[in-house]
């Protein structure tokens, strides 16, 4: 098959589709694999590192998208790329189509096959092509909130890891999915005060387990907000209902519970955030201050760490390439109902029922 990576062009996006070592798995399989110049160079791969994995590189898009079977990419097709897309391509990239009525509107009219990374599932139920994502932003939060902490970016200038003598900054982490795992891991490493709050008791069993008393897991409620967020020098925001805005958690008045320089890090912003005063802020300029509490509410933090979070979503993504192109699309799909679930255009019709839903297409 022929196997196509765009140089992502979104603004600010500097990840890539496929690295030099999926190029060489490819390859090793017999497959054909162009590579636009310069796609890997905001990550530090070099078009030489394409080449020598066996990839051939070419000089601008059009042949890019023009020869390509499938087009493998990392944030959805702009309108320059989406008319560049052919009939019976298919494109595995991340799409989120449902707030995109535009981007729907052209992949349906470009007669191609479209498979989003958000939606396709794992036998255990966790969503394997976004977890990368979280798992980046969660180790993130931590970092970003020790240095929202110190007293020249507006914080209380507390050390999340005290010293001897001095009591360990206190970090509730709201939400213990794969964000607030993987935040957990990061405070718990930096020797801080953490406590992690869910309303999921197998999600806070699974922590106590992991850790058992280095942390406390409470059970989320109001009263657990009142008690352990508003105490905290740093809170960390990991919430997710699928499919719904995330619930308002810490409310504009209760910001006056809490001590001055204290920080709120935001990840659930991407959703809507889990407090009443987050707004979506840039890795331009990532935080504001409201009642003398610091908001970092960044929505694609991935983005700042764009070297590792393109490994982690290449390792995630791999072996899913692999078997489009060993397979062809039809009996992948076929084959694996999970890859299936990933499944958002094909030639004409809107095929994920939550797309077809938001947007008014017949399912
Ligand atoms: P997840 O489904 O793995 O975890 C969410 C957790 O929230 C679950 O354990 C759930 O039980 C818990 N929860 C639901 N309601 C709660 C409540 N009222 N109180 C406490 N906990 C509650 O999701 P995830 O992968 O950890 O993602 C969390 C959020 O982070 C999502 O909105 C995701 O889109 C976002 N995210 C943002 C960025 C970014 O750059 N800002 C990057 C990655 C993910």
């Amino acid at each position: 098959m022929l196997i196509s990576v765009p140089k992502e062009i979104k603004n600010n996006e500097y990840r890539v589709g496929m690295t030099p070592t999926g190029v060489r798995e490819l390859a090793n399989r017999g497959h054909r694999i162009l590579v636009q110049t310069g796609a890997g160079s905001g990550v530090g791969l070099a078009d030489q590192q394409y080449a020598e994995a066996g990839a051939e590189v070419v000089d601008s898009a059009d042949p890019v998208f023009a020869q390509a079977e499938l087009i493998v990419k990392v944030k959805e097709p702009q309108p320059q790329e989406l008319r560049l897309l052919r009939a019976g391509q298919v494109l595995f990239t991340y799409l989120h189509l449902a707030p995109d009525p535009e981007q729907t509107k052209a992949l349906v009219a470009s007669d191609c096959i479209a498979i989003a990374y958000e939606t396709v599932t794992s036998p255990g139920g966790g969503l394997p092509l976004l977890a990368p994502m979280s798992e980046v932003a969660g180790r993130m939060s931590i970092q970003a909130g020790a240095t929202c902490l110190e007293k020249s970016h507006g914080g209380a200038g507390v050390l999340l890891g005290g010293v001897p003598g001095v009591a360990a900054g206190r970090v509730t982490i709201i939400g213990g999915g794969v964000v607030g795992y993987n935040a957990t891991q990061m405070a718990v490493g930096l020797g801080a005060d953490v406590t992690v709050l869910d309303r999921s008791l197998e999600r806070l069993a699974f922590l106590d387990t992991r850790y058992g008393n280095r942390i406390r897991t409470i059970l989320s409620t109001a009263a657990a907000i009142d008690e352990y967020a508003l105490e905290a020098d740093l809170v960390v925001g990991a919430v997710l209902v699928p499919g719904a805005f995330t619930p308002k958690l810490v409310t504009r008045n209760q910001l006056a519970h809490m001590r001055p320089g204290s920080v709120l890090v935001d990840v659930s912003i991407d959703q809507g955030g889990c407090f009443e005063t987050s707004r979506p802020t840039t890795h331009d300029r990532p935080t504001y201050v409201v009642n003398d509490i610091v908001h970092y509410c960044v929505a694609n933090m991935p983005g700042a760490v764009a070297r590792t979070s393109t490994f982690a979503l290449t390792n995630a993504t791999l072996p899913f390439i692999l078997t489009l192109a060993d397979k062809g699309y039809r009996r992948a799909l076929q084959d694996d109902a999970h890859l299936r679930m990933g499944l958002n255009v094909h030639r004409g019709d809107v095929t994920c029922a939550p797309v077809a839903a938001a947007l008014g297409y017949e399912f």
